[in-house]
């Protein structure tokens, strides 16, 4: 895997596609700058080196040039987080921005405009890309959450870099840390899988049967193993449709040797309110009017008994509507498990849309090994398929 390591950048354009897709409030300000922060160890090695480096991302779905989606609103952002003044320019191909990249210093950072102003971006453009690349003499690629993309800048640049294309420190990490899950991993290895949906999950699970020792079920989707096995789940979230996928999934898991663990308690509620009336009940005992919106004690316990005997552990989902106060504890409580397992030396990983939000919000994401930024794009690794913006830099 070649990296940014494997290059001097002394006097050397540095092309970095980046994701600074980040979100910003009425007055254009950055009001999370983790993305930003996210690339900054690739920018600054870059720098370090005696190279000039040129960002590109995309910032939303504009429809053609939209001023709302103007990148120049980040520039205050990322200068500040990088620490020297970021140059801006108004468009992301052509001549004018030829002539402002041929006139930046070593040391120099350069901010083009949104590559989605041009539709070429999303449709892979051929010529688009051809025209990015004049751009740079290495192609970087640090745009994890765009990777299941193979838009212009993340994947159809690369081909004009044969041999001067790289993956930047987060890229490098983020499938450093997927590899330690799926392929390099340390035995027992346990997945947790919760959020709302088998439908959405069924992928991952699928993939992740031949690689994993122990599956931990959990949130919305518990309701359709439940129902499949003939349990009473009231008004519980349930997919009809998969009830017969369900007990394949645990009969696959059966065969090999894999051991799947289904919630024995619930917090149920009479609706989905934070205000509804709550009690604790066997989750196969659910009354017609309740429903189960969390993980109860009981499965608590056992849950991060499993987590304790684990040294991989992958968790994607919350088990619970963590939303709610009175629905989060089950989320809380997995996460402290997950925790005091890393400490005591398991690699553990965090990704996959919801489950990064619940680590954030309950600040577990400095207590676990590694928290993906890419909700997308790691849920297709996590099905095993391989990215066409990593394929892009390894071919
Ligand atoms: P996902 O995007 O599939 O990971 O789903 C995350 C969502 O699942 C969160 O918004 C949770 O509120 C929701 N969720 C978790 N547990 C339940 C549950 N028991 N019933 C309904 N929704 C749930």
């Amino acid at each position: 895997m070649k990296t940014i390591n494997d290059f001097n950048f002394k006097d050397q354009k540095a092309l970095i596609r980046v994701d600074f897709n980040v979100p910003l409030n009425e007055q254009f300000q950055v009001t999370d700058a983790n993305r930003i922060e996210a690339a900054k160890p690739t920018i600054l090695k870059i720098l370090k080196d005696g190279g000039k480096v040129i960002l590109m991302s995309h910032l939303g779905r504009p429809k053609g040039v939209q001023d709302k989606y103007s990148l120049k609103h980040i520039v205050p952002m990322v200068s500040k987080v990088l620490g020297i003044q970021v140059k801006f320019i108004d468009d992301c191909i052509g001549e004018k921005v030829e002539k402002t990249v041929s006139e930046l210093k070593n040391g120099e950072v350069l901010l083009l405009e949104n590559l989605r102003f041009y539709a070429e971006e999303e449709d892979g453009d051929i010529q688009f890309a051809e025209k990015l690349s004049k751009l740079g003499d290495i192609y970087v690629n640090d745009a994890f959450g765009t990777a299941h993309r193979a838009h212009a800048s993340t994947t159809i640049v690369a081909q004009f870099f044969p041999s001067k294309k790289c993956f930047g420190y987060l890229m490098a990490s983020e499938i450093e840390s997927i590899d330690k899950v799926l392929k390099n991993s340390e035995k027992p290895v346990l997945a947790i899988l919760g959020g709302a949906k088998v439908s959405s999950k069924i992928g991952i699970i699928e993939n992740i049967l031949d690689k994993v020792d122990h599956i931990i079920i959990g949130g919305g989707m518990t309701f359709t193993f439940i129902k499949a096995m003939g349990g009473k789940i009231g008004n519980s979230l349930v997919e009809d449709d998969k009830l017969e996928l369900a007990l394949e999934i645990m009969e696959k898991a059966k065969s090999k040797n894999v051991k799947i663990h289904l919630p024995i308690d619930a917090i149920i509620a009479d609706s989905f309110s934070n205000d509804a009336n709550i009690r604790v009940e066997d989750v196969d005992n659910i009354p017609d009017g309740w429903m189960g919106l969390d993980v109860g004690p009981k499965t608590n316990v056992g849950f991060s008994f499993v987590i304790a005997q684990c040294k991989t552990i992958l968790w994607n989902g919350p088990v619970g509507v963590f939303e709610m106060k009175n629905f989060a504890k089950g989320t809380i409580e997995l996460g402290h498990a997950i925790a005091e397992a890393t400490e005591d030396g398991a690699f553990s990983l965090v990704g996959g849309g919801d489950s990064v939000a619940a680590v954030k919000q309950f600040k577990f994401d400095k207590k676990v090994s590694y928290v993906s930024t890419g909700g997308g794009a790691m849920l297709e690794m996590l099905e095993g398929r391989v990215l066409p913006g990593i394929e892009a830099i390894l071919n």
